[in-house]
C-alpha cells in the first residue's frame, strides 16, 4: 500500500544535467500544475529556464480519479491524463524537466543559489510551485498504521479495499471525493466529520448523499486505531454527547486538510501561522526576486485552475523583475 506515494510515470528518460555554469533566469522548483503552466509562460517568453521536480511530473493532481472542473474539458479528464498534459506543453517550451530536489536556497547579492541532490543552480529568480501534502490523522496510532490501512490517497489504495469496508475523514472536497471514489471498489464507507455540517462543493454532497454504500457519521472525531499487522478498528467519539463508538474498518483515509511544503523558504520569506508562504497580487513573497504559486502559498482556493493562472502571473512578474534587475 502507498503512504502517499506519487510514482513517476512519465515515459520520458530523465538523465539530462543541467549546465552547473549557467545563471538561469527562473528556477521554478515543482512541476505541478502552478510550476508547469509557469514553465510554458516562461519558455514562450523566451526566459532561460530550469524546471526541478523531486518525485512526479504533474503534481498532485495525478491522484486524482476524475477531474470535472478544469476548464476546457467539458466531459472531465483523468487526473494522470491532464498532468501528463501539462508536462508536455512544458517540456514542449522549456526541454527536459528534471528529476532532482531542491534541499536548500539562498540569496547573494541578487542571485539565488539553489543546494539540490545533483549539485548548484544559479538563477536570477526562483518560483516555489512546491504544493503541500496531506495532514497526518491525529490519532497516536497513525505512525505504525501509515501503510498498514491508513492512507492518504484513495486512488493509490482504494483497490486494496475490495469489498471492505473504510472509514474516510474529514468533511471537504478532498474527503468527499475520496469517499466516492472508494465506494467503487470498498462494500462500506463510512463517512467522520467532526463538525455537523460538511464543508464541501454541494454538488459533491449531493452525490455522496445518493450514494447508498456511504453513512455518515457527523460531529465525531477519530480517538483510536486498534489491529495487529493491519487496521482493524477505530474508535470515534461524538463531540457533542462525548459517546465512544468501536466500528470495525479495514481502512482509514485522512483528508483532514493540506500542510504547505514550504519549508524550504520558512527562514526567507513571510508565512501564515499555518506555514503557507503569504503573496503580493503578482505573487512575489516577502524576499524580492522569490514568487510562490499554487497550494503553497495563501491563495483561499487552492485548485488546479487557480494554481496555473498563479504560474502564469509569477512569469510576467518574473519578467519585470528582471528588467528592474538589469537597468
Ligand atoms: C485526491 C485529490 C483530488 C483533487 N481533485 C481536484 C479537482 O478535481 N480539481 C482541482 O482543480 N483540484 C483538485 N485537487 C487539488 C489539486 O491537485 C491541487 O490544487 C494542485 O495540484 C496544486 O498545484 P501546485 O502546482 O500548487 O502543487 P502540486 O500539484 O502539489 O505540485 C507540487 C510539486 O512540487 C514538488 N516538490 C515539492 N517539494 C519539492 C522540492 N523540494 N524540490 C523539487 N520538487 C518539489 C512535488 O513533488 C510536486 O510534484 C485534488 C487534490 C487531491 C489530493
Amino acid at each position: 500500500m502507498n503512504e502517499f506515494n506519487l510514482s513517476f510515470k512519465s515515459d520520458v528518460p530523465r538523465e539530462k544535467d543541467f549546465d552547473k555554469s549557467v545563471l538561469y533566469d527562473i528556477a521554478i522548483i515543482g512541476a505541478g500544475p502552478g510550476g508547469l503552466t509557469a514553465a510554458i509562460y516562461a519558455g514562450r517568453s523566451r526566459l532561460n529556464t530550469i524546471v526541478l521536480e523531486k518525485v512526479s511530473l504533474g503534481g498532485l493532481i495525478t491522484v486524482s480519479d476524475w477531474v470535472e472542473n478544469f476548464p476546457g474539458f467539458p466531459d472531465g479528464i483523468s487526473g494522470e491524463e491532464l498532468g501528463e498534459r501539462f508536462r508536455k506543453q512544458a517540456e514542449k517550451f522549456v526541454g527536459k524537466i528534471i528529476l532532482n530536489e531542491v534541499m536548500n536556497i539562498r540569496k547573494e547579492n541578487n542571485q539565488f543559489y539553489l543546494n539540490t541532490e545533483k549539485g548548484e543552480i544559479k538563477a536570477k529568480s526562483v518560483i516555489l510551485s512546491t504544493g503541500s501534502e496531506p495532514v497526518k490523522l491525529p490519532v497516536s496510532e497513525e505512525e505504525k498504521f501509515r501503510g498498514k490501512g491508513i492512507s492518504y490517497c484513495a486512488t493509490c489504495d482504494a483497490a486494496f479495499f475490495k469489498d471492505k469496508t473504510v472509514c474516510v475523514i474529514g468533511g471537504g472536497d478532498t474527503a468527499l471525493h475520496e469517499a466516492i471514489y472508494l465506494s467503487k471498489f470498498a462494500r462500506r464507507v463510512i463517512l467522520l466529520h467532526r463538525r455537523g455540517e460538511l464543508r464541501a462543493a454541494k454538488m459533491l454532497q449531493e452525490e455522496l448523499f445518493a450514494n447508498p454504500k456511504v453513512e455518515l457519521k457527523l460531529n465525531s472525531i477519530p480517538v483510536n486505531v486498534f489491529g495487529g499487522k493491519k487496521v482493524e478498528e477505530i474508535v470515534i467519539e461524538n463531540v457533542q454527547t462525548h459517546q465512544k463508538e468501536a466500528l470495525q474498518v479495514d481502512g482509514i483515509f485522512g483528508a483532514i486538510g493540506e500542510k504547505p511544503n514550504s519549508d524550504l523558504v520558512k527562514n526567507l520569506v513571510e508565512l501564515t501561522e499555518k506555514g503557507f508562504i503569504k503573496t503580493d497580487v503578482n505573487k512575489e513573497t516577502s524576499l524580492k526576486g522569490l514568487f510562490a504559486v499554487g497550494d503553497v502559498t495563501d491563495a483561499p482556493l487552492k485548485q488546479v485552475v487557480t494554481a496555473c493562472a498563479d504560474g502564469a502571473i509569477a512569469v510576467t512578474s518574473v519578467e519585470q523583475y528582471i528588467k528592474n534587475l538589469e537597468r
